[in-house]
This record gives C-alpha cells, structure tokens and sequence, in this order.
C-alpha cells in the first residue's frame, strides 16, 4: 500500500524526526526486509553509528548506500525536505528556491541536490509507452531562430513522444537526439515506445523505416521540415516544456544538463493529474532508492579538473 502524507501539516508532524524518516525509507531500500549485501542474509542488529550489522557475516551496511544519499553528510530529514519542496511546486523548483527552503549558505549545495534528485525521476526500467503515438522533434535552446533543417546552431533537438488516450495527451517521453538521421529517431523510438504501438509522424524521411522495427507507421501530415511545424500533441508538449524551461529555469539550461531537465519535466508531465502530491514525493523518494548514486563530478558532466559548470 502507498501511505504518504497529503499536505504539508501531515508531513510535518509525520517526519518531525531524522528517526521517522529512516524509518520511511527503509521500506523503499529494503521493501522486503534487510537483506545483507554480502551474504543475503536477513537478519541484522543497528549499531550506534546507525549501521546495519549483519549477524550472519558481520558486514555492515549504510541505510543509505547504493542510493542516491550514499556519501551525504547532511540529516535525511532535510533531505525529506527537499523533495517535498520540489514535488510540490507545480512548476518545478530551482536551486536559488531550494537554498532559501533549506537554509543553505550555498548556492552550489542546492544545485547539486536538485540535480542528484532529478537523477532519481526516471525509474530505471520503467515500461515504454505503448498504444497510438504521435512522435515529432523539436528544437531547444539557441539565441537566434535556427535553420531548418539539421545542424541549427546551438540548439538540441530533442524527439517527442506523446501517447494519444482516445483523444487526450497521455504520457510523454522525451529525449535529446544528436540529429534527425533514421539512426537517431529509430533508436529514440526504440528506447521510448513498446514494439505493436501505432506511430505517428511527418514525412520526414528519417521515420521511413520505423515499419520495419515492429511498429505500426502512419504518416499524418506530409511536412517533411525537421523541428517545425509540429503535429498537434507534440506541438502542445513543446510549448509547455519551452514555457517552462523559461519560467523555472529562466532557459539558462546547459546542453551537458538538457536530458536531465527533460527526465524532470516528463516526470512532472506524466503525473500532472495525479490527485495528491504527497504520491509525488512518495514516488521520488522511491526512485531514490532505486537509482545508483551520482557524484558530482558526474553531475558536472567533466573530469575532475575541469571547471564546474553551474545553471
Ligand atoms: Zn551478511
């Protein structure tokens, strides 16, 4: 059963101690029970330094590690804070919004937790998305208008895929392509839709062999111009992401950070009608257990060495 609390008050008074907390989360790291990474064995007593020992093979085991908390010196509860927070802005939260919420001294802190947690909206295999789809692609980012066509200066372009309930826009996925190639859409389409969906799409002539990958193909408009002119239900998801994109983050988004930017909008997207926003800090704190950890020179996108780069 998914138990999480509705509305701020609730959450209050549920995680008022870094002991409440733990306790939540051991459900998420452990949904079975403990079970020792060393020997599988399922019974453990807690030291004082907060430790799992194992009475089997004496290993000691974090609450936290293989999690995206791994290496985090700072309590769970503000952690519990933090995605609260971030979960129930509508729009989204940026790393200036998050430093006031939690009192940090640093900007830098802030950014890096936001990142860390959007490494944690996309569920490491979750199910494709399956029916009839409408699938386009988009440009983002650039000052100038780009040229039509592949190779727009300074702009990503970024695939569309928007699942059509009877009439409605069901779920989306998104992701960056290198260019609008058949390699690149069909590896998109591939990575994003369940083989058996109908696709549709443009006459651009990067979709002309998707039949031939188990799909069902439907060219709905003969356009064959890339990242324009899009077909109506991508259309709509590319105006969101870009109005949002500039509200949230006032568009200063890095191509090295794009995809993560797109994981947070479709993890938004994909539960905009979600009835509680408590579910949405229950999912996210979920993943959080179910993703590897991240450190920050992969945030960065570089080597160590190399100077940070922070948007
Ligand atoms: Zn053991």
């Amino acid at each position: 059963m998914e138990d999480y609390p509705e509305n701020l008050l609730e959450f209050e008074d549920r995680f008022a101690t870094e002991e409440a907390c733990r306790q939540y989360f051991l459900k998420f790291r452990w949904p079975n029970g403990f079970r020792c990474p060393g020997c599988g064995n399922q019974k453990a007593w807690l030291t004082e330094r907060n430790l799992y020992h194992c009475r089997n093979c004496g290993i000691q085991t974090s609450l936290f590690a293989g999690t995206i908390f791994q290496d985090t010196k700072k309590p769970l509860q503000l952690w519990f804070n933090a995605i609260w927070h971030i979960t129930n802005q509508k729009y989204g939260a940026n790393a200036l919004g998050l430093q006031r919420i939690l009192g940090f001294g640093s900007y830098r802190t802030a950014w890096a937790w936001l990142h860390k947690l959007r490494r944690a909206m996309v569920r490491p295999g979750r199910d494709r998305l399956s029916g009839t789809i409408e699938v386009d692609e988009t440009f983002i980012g650039g000052e100038k208008a780009g040229k039509r066509g592949r190779g727009a200066a300074g702009k990503e372009l970024v695939v569309i895929a928007a699942q059509k309930d009877d009439r409605k826009l069901g779920r989306i996925r998104l992701q960056r392509v290198p260019d609008a190639s058949g390699n690149s859409l069909e590896n998109a389409i591939q990575n994003n839709i369940a083989p058996g969906s109908i696709i549709q799409t443009d006459g651009w002539q990067g979709y002309n062999a998707i039949g031939e990958l188990g799909y069902l193909h439907e060219v709905i408009r003969e356009d064959t111009d890339v990242g324009n002119n899009l077909l109506p239900k991508a259309h709509l998801v590319a105006s969101l992401l870009k109005r949002w994109l500039l509200g949230t983050y006032q568009g200063a988004v890095r191509p090295v950070h794009l995809d993560y930017y797109l994981d947070e909008y479709t993890f938004r997207f994909n539960r905009r009608t979600s009835r509680s926003r408590g579910k949405l800090f229950y999912r996210l704190l979920q993943q959080t257990a179910e993703v590897r950890p991240v450190t920050i020179h992969e945030i960065h996108g570089r080597k160590s060495g190399q100077a940070a780069i922070f948007d």
